[in-house]
């Protein structure tokens, strides 16, 4: 994917009103978690109606960011039953260790700290299925 440069809003259609903005924080209110603030984000905004659009590597920043807080936060609640291991979602997936920890990286699988190891939520097997088929798929051409 390649950055786009904003000239013109596409939210309030204002010519040239887009300035690139960097250093900026953002606050990430999810259902069931405390907020999640996010630090040192970039990105064209509008000084007219003041929408924004990150670039391409602070919306990963934030989709890592968000998966790493929500991973902190439940580690408080989750219970050792309902964790699975990185090896076996590898198995399941057919794909190495290390995608695995790319998966949990851009917030595509949830996961929980146990120390300082990371550990994939066993009830995210709907997403785990869904990743399974989207993989197959993207093998298949
Ligand atoms: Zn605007």
């Amino acid at each position: 994917m390649k950055e786009k440069k904003w000239v013109d809003c596409p939210s309030c259609g204002s010519k040239g009103s887009m300035l690139y903005r960097k250093n900026i924080s953002e606050t990430y209110c999810n259902p069931g978690y405390h907020p999640i603030t996010v630090t040192g984000l970039d990105g064209h905004f509008c000084r007219v109606c003041d929408e924004g659009i990150f670039t391409i590597k602070s919306n990963k920043k934030i989709a890592s960011s968000i998966a790493e807080g929500k991973a902190l936060q439940d580690s408080d609640k989750i219970v050792a039953s309902s964790i699975t291991d990185v090896d076996s979602v590898a198995k399941t997936l057919s794909v190495t260790r290390q995608r695995v920890h790319q998966m949990m990286d851009e917030g595509k699988l949830s996961y929980v700290y146990v120390g300082k190891n990371r550990f994939p939520i066993k009830g995210d097997e709907k997403s785990i299925k869904l990743l399974k088929m989207r993989i197959k798929k993207r093998s298949h051409g």
